[in-house]
Order: structure tokens, then sequence, then C-alpha cells
């Protein structure tokens, strides 16, 4: 099921009053243009007809991939009242998995994790042990990580982390048999599906901590 709204806005930059759409629900078997946008990071991008002033413009979204089994709650302000109302439409299925993200780039990562058949939360154990190594070997914060491919032909699994204060990432990559070693403690580890969750640094460190 999507839908798309049409809200006025006024421009920043000039003034000028606008329509504009915005995609509330993206199904992605029935929307692959609005996928295709999450992808290239276009889909929050935000234009002024009149003086082609441009921002990104972030407004709550949830995306269902009926076939892949997943549904992904982008919600800015974190675990809102919609989200809730959310959680009550789609209730827990098996086989169903429900997250929470706060900003398009996780939503982009959450997207391509899932379409990859990856378990977040194994891969987030990766990247914060890959976190910290970097950490270590730059000298510097890491503030964020994202998971930008699997090859299994090169047996290989890339990161991007962004140091703090740098514009550009470093690239990373761990072995497959890593992954693998994560999925397992994974596995071990207390991870209930139930509602929308974040899945993400802090989560990994808590269930690694126990
Ligand atoms: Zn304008």
């Amino acid at each position: 099921m999507s839908a798309c709204i049409t809200k006025e806005l006024s421009c920043p930059g000039c003034g000028a009053v606008n329509k504009s759409r915005m995609w509330v629900e993206i199904d992605a078997s029935a929307d692959p243009e609005q996928r295709e946008q999450i992808l290239n990071e276009t889909l929050f991008c935000w234009e002024c007809p009149d003086c082609g002033y441009r921002a990104q413009m972030v407004y709550p979204c949830l995306y269902h991939d009926k076939e892949r089994g997943f549904l992904v709650c982008l919600s800015p302000a974190g675990r809102t009242q919609q989200v809730i109302e959310a959680e009550q439409r789609h209730p827990a299925l098996a086989g169903l998995k429900k997250r929470l993200v706060l900003t398009p780039a996780e939503l982009k990562e959450k997207v391509m994790i899932f379409e990859s058949g990856l378990n977040d939360v194994a891969l987030e154990m990766v990247k914060l042990a890959l976190q910290e190594l970097t950490e270590r070997k730059q000298q510097m914060k890491v503030e964020k990580a994202f998971f930008l491919t699997q090859s299994e032909e090169l047996d290989y699994l890339g990161f991007s982390m962004f140091l703090r204060g740098e514009e550009k990432p470093v690239y990373q990559g761990v072995r497959l048999e890593v992954y693998e070693k994560s999925l397992r403690a994974a596995e071990r580890v207390d991870f209930q599906e139930s509602g929308f969750q974040l899945v993400d640094s802090a989560l990994a460190r808590t269930l690694l901590e126990q």
C-alpha cells in the first residue's frame, strides 16, 4: 500500500509557496522509482521550482517490502505516536522484520542489508568491532558507519566510516567469516522481533555486553 500526500511548502530561499509531494508510505514492488530514490539518496531532496533552492526535507515514511518480509519506519523524531500507530496497523507476524530508523541514510542501509539477505543485528556487531578498530588506527572518533557492499566472490563485506569532522568516509572491509561469527553470536543473544526496533550500534553494544 503506497501513499503520497501533497503539502504546501514555502521556500526558505525566496518565500514562494509551492505544492510538494511527500511519500508517507512506500511499497517496494509497487513503487520501484521511490525505492531507487531511497538508494540514490534523492527521495528527501527538495528543490524550489521558482529559485532552485535545494534542501533536504525529511519526514516520517514507512517502507514496506512484502516479498522480503520487512518494514522500515523512518521517523526523524524517534518513537512517536505515529510510529506506535503504524505498529498497530502492522502487527507482528512470523518472519517479519520491523525496524525504526532516524535518517534517510539509515533507511537506505536497512533496505540494502535486507535486500542482500543479511542479518542486521549481526552486521551491527561487525560494524561496532570495525569501528573500534578504525578509531584506534586513525586516532579519531567514528561518527557514523554504514554497510556498503557484500561480495561472495571477493569474500568481502564493505563499510563506510565517517570520522568526526571529515566529510569523506574511509572504507573498511571484513571477510565473510567475521560476519558468520557475528551471526552465530546474534543467534545466541536475547533479541526478539516485536515492534519497530532500533537496531543500531547502541543495541549491538548492549547485546554484546550481555
Ligand atoms: Zn525558492
